[in-house]
């Protein structure tokens, strides 16, 4: 059962369906109305750890597990001021390692690990790299900008497009309800055979309906996705190339001990050693398992290490 609830009032959603749960920076969850009722202020302690909250930083909680939102906040956070890209490094080696030096932040502000040090850290980063983070955020509103762009015109062509079809349907229902007014027309004046009529009718019906088919199949190819990946790219179909290595080759393992060598599995029945072993029984010898392997064991395990070395 969801047993996601208020831990101040209580109220589990289970009882209250449209139970609303906040949650703040420190990662504690608490109702839409206890919210309301502790915040009047606009800010206050956490209930739970006591941390000072502000009002406006409570967000509806969209995981289930209230961290997580606490992580995806700090994460914005943070990569606000990390913005910076493959490109701004030398080496990949860099970059990864500069990846690794944020995920260590967030880690530490989601956990609560040395976070002082961790804040000083980010103050400490974000002065030494003003320029590039201002210039980084720059060049992502502009992306942005383009990418909205770009979502807007996807906008207007599609509704373009439906426009036509529409219209193109209009002129096709016209042009059917005119071939049958003809039809008519023709039967009641001409003197040619209503059945010869009719069959003439039948086959402009049948062009002007291949006509209309051919028409929909014609689709207007687009070159560039809302993603900003180009369609119609040229995939290249060549083979991945094979990677050479050299094969596994067994060996048979070379155990060294410190004490006398044991006798072979096939030694163990002649020199007596089954004899104080139990039988197996029916239902031990499923998957291989015979007496004289685990006599083998023993004897090995009881003969390794005998001499100090
Ligand atoms: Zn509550
Ligand atoms: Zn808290």
């Amino acid at each position: 059962m969801d047993d996601q609830g208020c831990p101040r009032c209580k109220t589990t959603k289970y009882r209250n369906p449209a139970l609303k749960l906040m949650v703040n920076v420190c990662g504690h969850t608490l109702c839409e109305n206890c919210v309301e009722m502790l915040f009047v202020r606009g800010s206050g302690n956490c209930v739970q750890c006591d941390t000072p909250l502000r009002k406006n930083n409570f967000r509806v909680q969209l995981f289930e597990d209230p961290s997580v939102d606490k992580e995806v906040e700090i994460r914005k956070k943070v990569l606000k001021i990390y913005n910076k890209r493959d490109v701004d490094f030398s080496s990949l080696r860099e970059y990864n390692d500069y990846l690794e030096r944020v995920e260590e932040i967030v880690f530490n502000l989601t956990n609560n690990v040395d976070v002082e040090n961790t804040k000083l850290r980010m103050d400490q980063y974000q002065r030494d790299n003003r320029d590039i983070i201002h210039k980084n955020k720059a060049k992502l509103t502009r992306e942005q900008e383009e990418l909205e762009e770009l979502l807007l015109l996807e906008q207007q062509g599609s509704e373009q497009r439906r426009l036509e079809v529409l219209q193109e349907e209009q002129r096709q229902l016209q042009t059917k309800r005119k071939n049958k007014q003809d039809l008519l027309d023709e039967l009641e004046h001409s003197r040619v055979p209503a059945g010869i009529l009719l069959a003439q009718h039948k086959v402009r019906a049948a062009k002007l309906e291949t006509r209309i088919e051919q028409q929909k199949q014609v689709v207007k190819p687009t070159n560039l996705f809302s993603t900003g990946i180009h369609m119609r790219q040229t995939v290249s179909l060549q083979p991945v190339p094979k990677i050479e290595e050299v094969l596994y080759q067994y060996r048979p393992l070379q155990v060294e001990t410190y004490g006398p060598p044991a006798p072979e599995l096939e030694q163990l029945s002649r020199l007596g050693y089954l004899n104080h072993v139990r039988a197996a029984l029916p239902q031990d010898t499923a998957g291989g398992y015979t007496p004289a392997l685990a006599c083998l064991r023993a004897v090995e395990d009881a003969l390794s290490g005998l001499f100090f070395v």
